[in-house]
């Protein structure tokens, strides 16, 4: 596996927590001597925290942590426009940044919680593919490339009280059937990881940073940590060109 992904160029949203900082070191450690990582989020101090992490254990990847709100179509033009050149050749995409806010019944959810999750988990994710796609079609190698989308469980089995963070999981799978539709038989893959209960700052974001609520999810029950979900996505990304895992649902025993 570790060979298909040397000298690769990888592009992660919501690299600063969770599922996409598990991400980038997991890609690092698969790949520690040439392998460039582009990591994306709002919080930079952060990525640059995983950049020092990422570098006393793989010297020879190189890392460029980017500041970048997804749910600002603008930030994401800019952002491409001035990749250096060296970090241009964009080869795996994951979209990964999203997250929910709020526990409410339907006719009780704040309108600014349904646009954040909106803006963020779908409209992010798509004007992001929008912007990287180009960039896989002019490619001097024909055309190639990876987009994993973060999906979830939520996508498939909606629950009480998580109304619009299940649509807007929904939402992500029919988008990444439809373009999965669209590019076949091109040499783009287009993948979907759906997770179930993951222990990360998600809660936590949820409850507005309240400790004890976000704590309560995981009693009683053993989630999956983020590095589950990394493996998946590295080895999906890491299988030779014709081999596509385009839909994978993993998640904690317990939650069936
Ligand atoms: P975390 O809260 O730990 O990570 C979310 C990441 O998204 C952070 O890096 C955050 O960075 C980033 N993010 C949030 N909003 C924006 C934005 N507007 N622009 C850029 N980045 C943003 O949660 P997870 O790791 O659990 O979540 C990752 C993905 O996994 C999400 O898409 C989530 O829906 C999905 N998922 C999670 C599950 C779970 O149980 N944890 C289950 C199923 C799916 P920053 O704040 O620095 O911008």
């Amino acid at each position: 596996m570790a060979s298909r992904l040397k000298g690769k160029t990888v592009l992660i949203t919501g690299a600063s927590s969770g599922i996409g900082k598990s991400c980038a070191l997991e890609f690092a450690r698969t790949q520690p001597d040439d392998l460039k990582l582009i990591l994306t989020a709002r919080r930079i101090d952060t990525l640059k925290e995983i950049a020092t992490e990422i570098a006393q254990f793989a010297k020879g990847v190189k890392v460029h942590p980017v500041k970048l709100d997804v749910s600002k179509p603008d930030e994401i033009n800019k952002f491409v426009g001035e990749l250096p050149n060296e970090f241009k050749e964009v080869d795996v995409l994951v979209n990964n940044a999203g997250l929910v806010k709020g526990v409410a019944q339907a006719p009780n959810i704040a309108p600014e919680d349904i646009d954040v999750m909106f803006a963020t988990n779908v409209t992010g994710l798509i004007n992001m593919t929008q912007a990287i796609l180009p960039t896989f079609k002019t490619r001097p190698d024909g055309g190639r490339g990876d987009i994993i989308n973060i999906g979830s469980i939520a996508g498939r089995e909606p629950y009480q009280g998580g109304s619009i963070y299940c649509a807007t999981k929904a939402a992500v799978r029919s988008f990444t059937d439809a373009l999965r539709r669209e590019l076949i038989s091109t040499r783009i893959r287009v993948i979907e990881v759906d997770p179930g209960q993951v222990e990360t700052e998600f809660s936590l974001v949820r409850f507005n940073g309240d400790q004890e609520k976000a704590k309560k999810v995981y009693e009683g029950v053993e989630p999956l940590t983020p590095d589950d979900i990394a493996e998946v996505v590295v080895f999906t990304a890491g299988r030779r060109e014709n081999v596509v895992i385009a839909d994978t649902l993993i998640f904690p025993n317990h939650q069936v």
